[in-house]
Order: structure tokens, then C-alpha cells, then sequence
């Protein structure tokens, strides 16, 4: 197999060439016998920003493809010591051992094994999930490869299971029930966070998110798990359920999973969940990303990941997102500009899930008179 070398970030790293997976001058990294691809430079990238502030003693990467996520965090995020590398592909294995020697990674060991079966073997502060699409099958043994107060790295591609469109998968992968919200997105991510604090509390785990986005076609996001039964309790307290009404387009999230009528109007309302009700970013923790931008202006992604950052700082007072288009269409009147609703609204921000969405802790009824106003 031809191999040839790409930069990214501060690593060199061989994979396969991508001319000889090409079908009709097109190239999909699924065809490719070790995966890399390219489009999610943007989730390493904000990943790499993410993990420099951990910080971690040791880490996992278990899901390694190329080795590309473990080694640009042995080069640019400040892990103090180890780094284990896997994968259960034979060919990855040898790509991943080529690129550690590459790029003089000395504390690294490179295991060909079942990740879940790996992750029930070792301890380490951070553990990074980044499998073909859904992380639910490795989320109880991802977590179970953690030290006390370790950190929890998921990238998720399998958005229509976690919003909603796919109602047997989100039920199967989730146990979410219900349907698609106008806030699909958002919903998506919290629905994979409600998972992770179920499986982090049968293990006695509570979990703090720290930095949660939406990007392209997925979710990433990293937790920190607070270890014992209390912590546990008090992380599965945050769980509820997601609701919009049908008839004026109020959306909320509720411990009760049981309402049926919107508290504004009286419509009925669809839900879904169990989801994270929970702030899905830490000020703090988004703040120290925010100050570690100037030291990886390296990255030609550095811009749209300061961009990202600031938006998630902005949204993280608010709760759920609503659309303009939907609230508009509901309303049977022309839809109004972004502009014209931040304005309007005074207190709002647009969101990153979504640019015909808004987030505002203004009250239904006056997003509404703003929408007739536009
Ligand atoms: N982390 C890589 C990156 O950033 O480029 C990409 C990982 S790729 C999406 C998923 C990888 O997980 C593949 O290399 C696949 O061989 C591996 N994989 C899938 N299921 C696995 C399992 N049960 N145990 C170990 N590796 C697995």
C-alpha cells in the first residue's frame, strides 16, 4: 500500500494515498483501509485546544485510525506522560507504530486490541472515543478506563439517531424516545450527554461538561467525571426532557417527562428524551480555551475555532435555541431578518447549531411580537 505524508497541526503523518481509494476522482476515507479524514482537522484542532488545558498525565487514544488524534496531543497539548494508541485494525497498527516513530513520541505504546475490552484493562486521566458514528457501544467502558476525576473526549456522526429522526435507533442507542424537535441539534447533544451521565452514574460518576459543540455532521464534547454516588445523583438530577409546543413554538426542558400541554397556550406539545437540562459548557473551562488561542495560531483553523469558542461562551447563559423560520411559518407571516431579531429581542445571540436559530431569555411572547414586528 502507497503511503504519503500530510501535516496537520504540529504532526507528519503517513496514510494511505488517497488517489488509490478514489472513485471517479472522488475520494471517500470509508474506502480507505486506515481511516483519515480530512474534514475533521476542525474537531482535532478545537480538540488539541481542549485537551492543552487538562492537560493529562496519560491518555488513551482508542480509537486511533493513524494515530493523528494521540500524537498531535502528545505534540500540542501538554500530556505529561503517556500515550496509548489503539486499534483493532492489523493495518492501522502498523501505521500508527510508523507515525509514533515519525514524530519521536518516546512515552507512547501502540496495543491492536477491542476497545471496549482495552478500555476495561487500563487507567488513565483521559480517555478519547472517536469511533463510526454512534459512541454509545464504548461510552460504559470508555468511562470505566478513567482515574478518579479523569476526562471523557466523544466525537458522535450519528446525528439522526440522536435527534430524533430515526426513532428506532434513538430508542436502541439512547433509549430516547419521542421525536424531532425544531432544535434537533441542540436536543442531539444533550440527548448524548443524558447517555453519558446514565452510564457515568451506574458507575458511580457524576459528569461536568465541559466544551460541547455541533460542527458539519457531528457532535464533539468532553466531560469531566466527579467521582462518588452523591455526585452521581446529583448529575442524574439534571436529566429531563425536551419540549416544543406545536401550536406557538415554545420550547423548554422539564424534569417532568409526563407534560402534555404547553404552559403558554395551552397546545399540545412533542417531546424528547431523556436529555441533559444542564448548562452544556463551562464558563471557566471555555475561558481558558479562549486565552489559549494566541499560542496555536499555528493552525489554519485557528480563526473558525476562536469564532466557535466565542459563540459557545455567548450561548451559555441561555437554555434552547428557537428558529426563525419555524416560529415565522407557525405564525403564517413573512420570516424576519437575524439581524432584526437580535436587535429586537435586546437580549439574544445567534447560535452555532443553527443560522436560523437564536438563543434569548426573553419570553415566548415577546419573541413573537418581535417576529410579527420584522
Ligand atoms: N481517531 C481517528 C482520527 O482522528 O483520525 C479516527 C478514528 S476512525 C473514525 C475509527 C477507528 O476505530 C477505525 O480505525 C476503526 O478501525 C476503529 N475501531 C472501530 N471499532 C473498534 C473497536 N471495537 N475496537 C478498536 N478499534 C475500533
Amino acid at each position: 500500500m502507497k503511503l504519503v505524508e500530510i501535516i496537520e497541526g504540529k504532526a507528519k503523518i503517513l496514510i494511505p494515498d488517497p488517489a488509490q481509494f478514489s472513485r471517479e476522482g472522488k475520494f471517500d476515507p470509508a474506502w480507505s483501509p486506515v481511516f483519515y479524514n480530512p474534514r475533521m482537522t476542525f474537531n482535532r484542532d478545537v480538540s488539541v485546544i481542549a485537551v492543552s488545558i487538562i492537560s493529562p498525565s496519560s491518555v488513551l487514544d482508542a480509537m486511533s485510525a493513524t494515530g493523528i488524534r494521540g500524537i498531535r496531543y502528545a505534540l500540542e497539548s501538554n500530556v505529561k506522560d503517556e500515550i496509548i494508541f489503539n486499534d483493532k485494525n492489523p493495518i492501522s497498527i502498523e501505521i500508527i507504530s510508523k507515525n509514533v516513530k515519525n514524530n519521536g513520541l518516546v512515552n507512547s505504546k501502540v496495543v491492536k486490541s477491542d476497545a471496549n475490552s482495552l478500555m476495561h484493562q487500563v487507567k488513565v486521566e483521559y480517555t478519547d472515543l472517536d469511533p463510526f458514528g454512534s459512541p454509545a457501544p464504548f461510552l460504559f467502558a470508555g468511562i470505566s478506563s478513567l482515574r478518579r476525576r479523569g476526562y471523557l473526549g466523544v466525537t458522535a456522526t450519528d446525528l439522526s439517531a440522536l435527534e430524533g429522526k430515526s426513532k428506532t435507533s434513538s430508542i436502541r442507542k439512547y433509549g430516547a424516545s419521542g421525536g424531532k424537535l425544531s432544535f434537533s441539534r441542540e436536543a442531539g447533544l444533550r440527548v448524548l450527554l443524558a447517555k453519558i451521565a446514565r452510564e457515568a452514574a451506574v458507575q458511580e460518576k457524576g459528569i461536568k461538561p465541559l466544551v460541547s459543540f455541533y460542527n458539519d455532521y457531528y457532535y464533539r464534547l468532553f466531560v469531566r467525571m466527579d467521582d462518588g454516588a452523591k455526585k452521581a445523583d446529583a448529575t442524574l438530577e439534571k436529566l429531563g426532557t425536551l419540549y416544543e409546543c406545536e401550536a406557538c413554538g415554545y420550547s423548554f426542558m422539564s424534569q417532568d417527562n409526563c407534560i402534555k400541554k404547553c404552559p403558554y397556550c395551552s397546545g399540545n406539545v412533542r417531546r424528547f428524551g431523556p436529555a441533559w437540562t444542564g448548562e452544556l459548557n463551562d464558563q471557566e473551562f471555555l475561558d481558558k480555551m479562549k486565552e489559549r488561542i494566541p499560542s496555536f495560531s499555528y493552525l489554519p483553523n485557528i480563526g473558525r475555532a476562536s469564532k466557535l469558542i466565542e459563540s459557545l461562551i455567548a450561548e451559555n447563559k441561555y437554555e434552547l435555541y428557537y428558529r426563525t423560520d419555524v416560529l415565522s411559518s407557525k405564525m403564517k407571516i413573512n420570516m424576519p431578518t437575524m439581524e432584526f431579531m437580535i436587535n429586537c429581542l435586546g437580549n439574544a445571540v445567534r447560535t452555532h447549531f443553527d443560522p436560523r436559530g437564536f438563543k434569548t431569555s426573553r419570553s415566548i411572547s415577546e419573541v413573537r411580537e418581535c417576529i410579527k414586528a420584522g
